[in-house]
This record gives structure tokens, C-alpha cells and sequence, in this order.
């Protein structure tokens, strides 16, 4: 059943061009645990997959700014929870602070 939201055509392209803007930039590794990715087969549990930096149910958009290349054990294992600190992708982009301490 194909009822993801990932299913669609538009999710596809996107993705696809993630992954290639990856292999173009140099991109070998998971950005989080650092296994060489698989880019050949994606349902390898290395294989490259295209993540949500903020996840979709929490705002995040598809826009290639919002994605990133991991592992698919990683990308799986992350479910919906945000991207932990560690890379630097963000460094553009100043955090939403909205809480008051
Ligand atoms: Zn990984």
C-alpha cells in the first residue's frame, strides 16, 4: 500500500536530487553514524536515504534545505524525532527560539 506520504512523484524527484546533490558535494558516509552509505541499493541498511532535518509532522518542509543524507538503519531508527546536534547544515539557518525561559 502506497499511501505515504514519501510515495508521492514530487517526494521522489526531491529525494532523488538529495541524493545526487550528495554524491556531488561528496558525500560518502551517514551524517550520523558514519557508515559508508550504499547509494546503489537503498534498501541496503546502509543504503542512502533522504531525511528530514525538522520532521514533516513538526513543520519541516521538503525543501532541499530541510534534507539531509543518512543511513536508512539511522533514518529509521530517527522515526520523527528531530535531527540530533552534530552537523553542520543548519549553520545557515538561525534556530527557532519561540520558548521563554
Ligand atoms: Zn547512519
Amino acid at each position: 500500500m502506497a499511501s505515504s506520504r514519501t510515495g508521492t512523484t514530487e517526494w521522489f524527484n526531491v529525494s532523488r536530487r538529495v541524493l545526487r546533490e550528495a554524491l556531488a558535494t561528496g558525500q560518502t558516509q551517514c551524517i550520523y553514524c558514519h557508515t559508508p552509505l550504499n547509494f546503489e541499493n537503498r534498501r541496503a541498511p546502509n543504503g542512502a536515504q533522504v531525511d528530514h532535518v525538522i520532521p514533516h509532522s513538526k513543520g519541516g518542509s521538503d525543501h532541499p534545505s530541510n534534507l539531509i543524507v543518512c543511513c536508512r538503519t539511522c533514518n529509521i531508527s530517527k522515526g520523527n524525532r528531530a535531527a540530533p546536534k552534530k552537523k553542520t547544515v543548519l549553520a545557515s539557518k538561525p534556530l527557532k527560539t519561540s520558548r521563554k525561559w
